[in-house]
């Protein structure tokens, strides 16, 4: 098959018009009213709390508002005003090609949906996307960051062509080990990501719940597990869906580099905490990044030779990604 090439936008892209959704959050079982706005060249990702006072309503998309990651990703302002649950909506809007819009929000969490990315992506193409003034910067990887916490671990590689690698193991049999490898050419997301839902395991659903989490999470938008088998009487969207919604969730919470990173992340047993950390890991490494233009980046992947190396590099990194029996 020929190898696919990354669609490299030339300008920052915003919606045409806006969009509207209302639905409950998975973890506050609260209802939320939500319209994504089409916003100017620069604004990025901005979520607007229309039920809090004017002044501290914007919370911006960006690594560095993270404010909790222990069930989703929650973002929060300087004022303590937090929006949670933005990574499937975050994955959804980078999987589009948005680079600019307003997320008001009438709530605290970002509806569920069905628990994946795709009715997210359906509403952004039922309107379509524009190209704008500014020039869309991309984050090129060009050194090798790594990080682990506990038995989790991720690994970020200099490459043309953006992807992400995810492995996870889980004793349940459902899950078990899965891995995933997947190239972001254009369609890839769509294809193969945007329809993986969440997960969950029917044991923690009475501790979570005890403790005011998960209120929100039915058959509707969640995979339920128990004991070997999936729950929910519709089955799987994939026979691999868990890990491709790990990549889902790892690809939210990339975009919150504010950038389109272009490079290959490596990942098992990614979480929220993982994600978030090996953000702030490879901005803290010095060199690690590049912001390039999509001019640059022609010339960059043209004269790319570490596309053969990367390969054997990665090769060898994903084979210490073993499955350990009873890894959860
Ligand atoms: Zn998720």
């Amino acid at each position: 098959m020929p190898q696919q090439t990354p669609e490299y936008q030339t300008h920052e892209r915003t919606l045409n018009r806006p969009v509207h959704f209302v639905g409950i959050g998975l973890h506050s079982g609260r209802s939320a009213a939500m319209v994504i706005h089409p916003a100017p060249s620069g604004t990025g990702i901005q979520f607007e709390r229309v039920d809090v006072a004017p002044g501290k309503r914007i919370i911006q998309a960006h690594w560095s508002n993270v404010s909790d990651t222990r069930l989703c990703t929650v973002l929060s302002n300087p004022m303590g005003v937090s929006v949670a649950t933005v990574e499937h909506l975050m994955a959804a809007l980078a999987g589009c090609g948005v680079d600019n819009a307003v997320v008001q929000i009438r709530g605290s969490e970002v509806p569920a949906v069905d628990g994946s990315a795709m009715p997210f992506v359906r509403m952004v193409e039922s309107v379509g996307t524009r190209a704008q003034s500014r020039p869309r910067h991309y984050a090129v990887i060009r050194r090798t960051v790594e990080i682990s916490i506990g038995d989790s671990y991720a690994v970020v590689l200099p490459d043309s062509v953006p992807g992400v690698t995810v492995s996870i193991n889980f004793a349940d049999r459902a899950v078990g080990y899965q891995k995933c490898r997947i190239e972001l050419t254009p369609g890839a997301f769509n294809s193969d990501l945007a329809s993986a839902r969440t997960f969950g395991f029917l044991a923690d659903v009475q501790p979570m719940r005890a403790s005011g989490r998960a209120l929100g999470a039915s058959l509707d938008n969640t995979v339920l597990v128990n004991h070997g088998s999936v729950v929910n009487p519709e089955g799987l969207r994939f026979a691999d869906e868990f890990v491709r919604h790990k990549a889902l969730d790892l690809l939210g919470d990339m975009s919150l580099l504010g950038a389109r990173f272009v490079g290959h992340i490596l990942a098992h047993r990614p979480s929220h905490r993982l994600n978030s950390s090996l953000l702030v890991a490879m901005l803290s490494e010095q060199n690690a990044l590049e912001y390039m233009t999509a001019a640059d980046l022609l010339g960059y992947a043209g004269s790319h030779g570490g596309r053969t190396n990367f390969r054997r590099r990665a090769h060898t990194l994903a084979a210490l990604v073993n499955p350990v029996r009873g890894d959860r």
